[in-house]
């Protein structure tokens, strides 16, 4: 037993966790509240080893926000836009062809594209612009659209969710975001997100999509107005429908950024918070595979030491990301391939590029090589023909 924990108060959690037993909302709710951050993440890192072993992953893609303009006013976005707004943007099927066919000469896998509940544009924009990319590389994989946006689309078409999600799946969509959840009990929901969809909705169109056969990520946005108790909530409502139905690939714990919003917020997410509530979430979610360190929110440097706390994965190299940075994030546009291989090295990991379902594409085995992984969903030979063409 690591000595961490012989001398920890966390110790018959350890030993729970250690016999596969599945911890309780009260067990996760003493996790939450430990000031023993080290014992914290030795059981955090039991857990990740022995579903990744020593691998962490990163995936190599591009954000795409299609329009700012939204319906809607969450009091904690400071991304979205009325038309009346001089910084709003909204692009046109091919200016975003064009983006994505630039991202392809750097070697993307995927595509990640969400907008705000834009007031006018019809459904058949949305399909377009995925029939659009997919005819620019079958290969290039589309993981697009929150929960909300989903929704959204299905009132503004007049269709079902299970029929607006058929045809965006058939016009090409192959994964959900998993945006939007923010935090799902209902008193603070309408604090921070009033107008949004309830819990039972997200879930619903989750739950949808993954009885189509399609797969997912899902998040939560902490450190807010939110309590310890209304997180352990939250992560219930997934472990929850992942037992269901087994469609999340990934879960990815969101830090609050507290500049240009409404809400007021006295102590925003530390590095403490954000790395106790990696590891709770990684010891919570037994049936999840994967937890995201979401550089982008955390910053590259606290999302390297996260992968000692639970995390094995740190996300992508993005390239362009506004919602974060509207926020107040500080982190930069963009992390390249080399700085990621690098930050999950000095973590003492074997860095692997991976797919949208995180699957492997490439396997840094030692210092100077990566070795082409079996995939079904290879991507890695979209780089080789675009550094062909570049
Ligand atoms: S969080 Fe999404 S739904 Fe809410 S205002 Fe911002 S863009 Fe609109």
């Amino acid at each position: 037993m690591n000595f961490l924990i012989q001398r920890s108060d966390l110790r018959d959690l350890y030993e729970k966790v250690a016999a596969n037993q599945r911890i309780s909302d009260a067990d996760a709710l003493r996790l939450f509240e430990t000031r023993d951050l080290n014992a914290l993440g030795a059981i955090a890192d039991l857990v990740c080893q022995r579903k990744n072993a020593n691998r962490a992953s990163y995936i190599i893609n591009r954000y795409i926000n299609y329009s700012n303009y939204c319906i809607l006013s969450c009091q904690f976005c400071a991304f979205s836009k009325k038309k009346r707004d001089a910084d709003g943007f909204q692009f046109t099927v091919e200016e975003i062809v064009q983006k994505a066919r630039e991202a392809l000469a750097l070697g993307i896998t995927e595509l990640h594209i969400v907008g705000g509940l834009h007031p006018s544009l019809p459904f058949s924009y949305y399909t377009d612009m995925l029939r659009a990319l997919k005819n620019l590389d079958a290969r290039l994989q589309l993981k697009c659209f929150t929960a909300i946006e989903i929704l959204h689309l299905a009132w503004m078409a007049k269709k079902s969710v299970r029929e607006t999600l058929v045809e965006l799946k058939e016009a090409g969509l192959e994964s959900l975001t998993g945006g939007g959840a923010e935090i799902f009990r209902k008193e603070i929901r309408s604090q921070i997100a009033k107008g949004k969809e309830s819990a039972e909705e997200y879930l619903d169109v989750h739950r949808t999509w993954h009885q189509l056969g399609g797969r997912s990520t899902c998040t939560m946005l902490f450190g807010h107005v939110e309590s310890l108790a209304d997180r352990v909530n939250h992560l219930s409502y997934l472990r929850n429908l992942q037992d269901e139905t087994r469609g999340f690939v990934g879960f990815v714990p969101l830090p609050y950024q507290p500049e240009n919003n409404r809400i007021a917020v006295e102590n925003p997410p530390t590095g403490f918070d954000s790395l106790r509530t990696i590891a709770v979430s990684r010891i919570y979610l037994d049936n999840f595979d994967h937890i995201t360190a979401y550089w982008v929110g955390l910053g590259l440097k606290l999302a390297q030491v996260a992968l000692s706390y639970g995390a094995d994965d740190i996300h992508g190299t993005i390239i362009e990301e506004n919602i974060f940075r509207m926020a107040g994030t500080k982190a930069p546009q963009l992390q390249t391939e080399t700085e990621m291989v690098k930050a999950i090295r000095e973590a003492g990991r074997t860095p692997v590029q991976r797919n949208t379902f995180y699957e492997p594409i490439k396997v840094w085995e030692s210092l100077q090589t990566a070795t082409e992984a079996e995939s079904p969903t290879s991507k890695s030979k979209i780089l080789e023909d675009n550094l062909a063409t570049a």
